[in-house]
């Protein structure tokens, strides 16, 4: 068999698999040589089960679709005063160049609902209003923004909720109930008590009035402050119904905590397919929440776009300095949304292996560093140039489309 034949022979065995299976497959292969041919055999297989998502509904919202097949978003939420619509719009933009698809916005009044106008006409992501009680606030928001985010059931007499149907099928929007554990209504709270049935329960209840008027474009969330109930939540909910899901581990803390707590909550959900669209809520700088929900989707493989840079803890062999470079590379690189992979490595004991997997890598070796592209060292360079020359490889890369 020539190397061609062999190789294609082994294409179609692993897509056979693949497919019946719905497995990723990292396979290696061992070199022989037979005469003048080199041969290659199967090594090893590894198997590792790709993330199959549930089979929710599609809706869309502004430019974008939540659900189906569409890509999985981050959201953030604004911090500003809704009714100063330039602050607002600023800091709209500062998330936008992290990467946040969907904004939210609060609007308390209806000086807010009208400001979000404005908001909508300078900014370039689907802007979702959070009204709460007054639909008054939900008609006049409904003329701009691409999603209400608004709990039918709080809204009060059937009447007023059949208008702010009526405006959101007139306006083609879609709304999201959002049940969040802390404020259950008060019979569920004294059949269940702070439960996920409680919860779901609740959601299944606005549901219904939506669904009595016929309208479903809804995306839910359930989201509690602490992980097991907010994952047990979502599964059960995940269960009986498809429509989309936000995910949310709500009034998660601040930085640390709040971003362990999201990524185990919606890492869990996300691995089993259960998820949509997420929200992370740091009491932090909203930018930190769009990196941190950007993150958690590459570690599961389900987003790519953006500099992910793989580096070493350090330790006595460091030749470099890992942790200064990797903070200023991840600060000059944060707005690039072309997927390219960058290791920074200390020394040659891990070094080699992580730059060759990389698109570009730095490893820290006496004297002058070694830098990687495409697997190969392609050049050595001292201290003082290594930001200068990541950097320029980074945007050649950007640039070449
Ligand atoms: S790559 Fe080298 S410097 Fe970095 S942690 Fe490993 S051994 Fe230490």
């Amino acid at each position: 068999m020539s190397r061609q034949t062999a190789g294609k022979t082994l294409k179609s065995k692993i897509n056979s698999i693949r497919l019946r299976q719905n497995l990723v497959l990292g396979v290696t292969f061992s070199p022989y040589r037979d005469a003048s041919q080199i041969y290659y055999k199967i090594k090893k297989i590894i198997t590792i089960k790709m993330i199959q998502r549930r089979k929710s509904r599609k809706v869309k919202v502004g430019k974008l679709y939540i659900g189906g097949d569409s890509p999985i978003t981050v959201q953030s939420m604004t911090t500003t005063d809704t009714v100063n619509a330039k602050a607002t719009v600023k800091q709209i933009h500062g998330l936008e160049d992290v990467g946040c698809e969907i904004i939210r916005v609060s609007a308390p009044a209806m000086e807010a609902a009208k400001a979000l106008k404005e908001i909508k006409e300078n900014i370039n992501i689907p802007l979702v209003a959070d009204i709460h009680f007054d639909y008054r606030i939900a008609l006049e928001a409904v003329k701009y923004v691409d999603k209400l985010r608004i709990n039918p059931g709080n809204i009060g007499n059937p009447d007023k909720v059949q208008q702010v149907v009526k405006a959101c099928k007139d306006y083609g929007i879609p709304m999201r109930i959002g049940v969040n554990l802390g404020s259950l209504e008060k019979d569920l709270f004294d059949k269940h008590g702070y439960s996920p049935e409680a919860m779901v329960e609740s959601a299944m209840r606005h549901l219904k009035i939506l669904e009595e008027l016929d309208f479903y474009d809804t995306v839910v969330s359930l989201k509690a402050s602490d992980v097991p109930r907010m994952v047990k939540a979502y599964r059960l909910f995940a269960e009986k119904t498809d429509y989309p899901l936000h995910l949310g581990v709500t009034e998660a803390g601040s930085k640390i905590p709040g971003t362990v707590k999201s990524a185990m909550g919606m890492g869990m959900l996300l691995f089993e397919g259960i998820g949509d669209t997420i929200r992370i809520s740091l009491s932090e700088e909203p930018r930190e929440e769009v990196k941190v929900g950007k993150q958690i989707l590459r570690a599961l493989g389900l987003r790519n776009e953006g500099v992910q840079v793989t580096s070493c803890p350090t330790c006595a062999r460091t030749n470099v300095d890992v942790i200064k470079l990797v903070e200023q590379l991840e600060e000059a690189t944060e707005k690039i949304k072309k997927p390219i992979h960058v290791a920074v490595m200390g020394c040659a004991v891990n070094g080699p292996g992580e730059s060759r997997k990389a698109d570009i890598g730095i490893v820290g070796a006496p004297g002058n560093h070694l830098l990687y592209k495409e697997g190969k060292i392609v050049k050595r360079i001292n201290d003082n140039e290594i930001m200068e020359v990541l950097l320029k490889e980074i945007d050649e890369m950007n640039d070449g489309g």
